[in-house]
């Protein structure tokens, strides 16, 4: 996805811009807000943006609702530091689309603008998502290692494509169950194990790899080159 993010604290800015570049999207930051209404206005399009609420310059109710003026359609996230009802509703009025309260963490960011994504009719996830010589298209449910097709179910589909999108980050069991599971409150996370096991056996086993590492007390991550 095409995202653009205007945020002030330019340290969350950048780290917006590295965690979502690191999901396969690409980023164009703006650290106040009139370079973030120029941007929203003529700057993309955008399939997706993010907009912090207080800002120097126009804040992003404002800017959000300049866009809407203006017939743009983008959906829009709005970040802020507050959780008041008031705000949220004020970033609804303005035509917002959703609200995120800082801090956040990256895998609800990333639900929230797949979600957001889905609603606009857009693919959210890339078609195709690849670590070395391991590919996994999750729409398509098609996995290969090198030139070798594997068979995997849709469950094994989403714990990998979880994994795939933050290559070489630790992702805790705890977020792969929001991620995968339908009613994952119900759901012991140790399941993730015995998903991470038969994906292993199928994956790497085979191969002589290793891509999936368990980080201890933190989850497992995926190695960025396929193991
Ligand atoms: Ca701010």
């Amino acid at each position: 996805m095409r995202i653009l993010v205007v945020e002030d604290e330019e340290g969350l800015a950048e780290s917006l811009r590295r965690g979502l570049s690191a999901q396969g999207h690409w980023v164009e930051t703006a650290y106040d807000g009139h370079r973030g209404l120029e941007l929203a206005l003529s700057g993309g399009p955008y399939d997706a943006v993010l907009l912090d609420v207080m800002l120097p310059g126009p804040g992003g109710h404002e800017i959000c609702r300049r866009m809407r003026a203006h017939g743009d359609p983008t959906p829009v996230l709005m970040l802020t530091a507050k959780d008041g009802e008031h705000d949220e509703a004020d970033g609804l009025d303005s035509g917002a689309d959703d609200y995120l309260t800082k801090p956040f963490s990256f895998v609800v960011l990333g639900a929230r603008l797949r979600a957001l994504a889905r609603r606009a009719g857009t693919a959210a996830r890339p078609s195709t998502l690849q670590a070395g010589d391991l590919t996994l298209d999750p729409g398509a449910r098609r996995c290969r290692r090198g030139e070798r097709d594997i068979e995997l179910t849709a469950r094994e589909v989403g714990v990998l494509a979880c994994l795939m999108e933050q290559p070489g980050r630790a992702v805790a069991k705890r977020d792969i169950l929001d991620e995968v599971w339908d009613s994952p409150d119900a759901i012991d996370p140790n399941i993730v194990e015995v998903y991470v096991s038969s994906l292993r056996r199928k994956i790497d086993t085979p191969f002589g790899r290793r891509s999936i590492v368990t980080v201890h007390g933190a989850g497992y991550r995926l190695a960025p080159d396929g193991g």
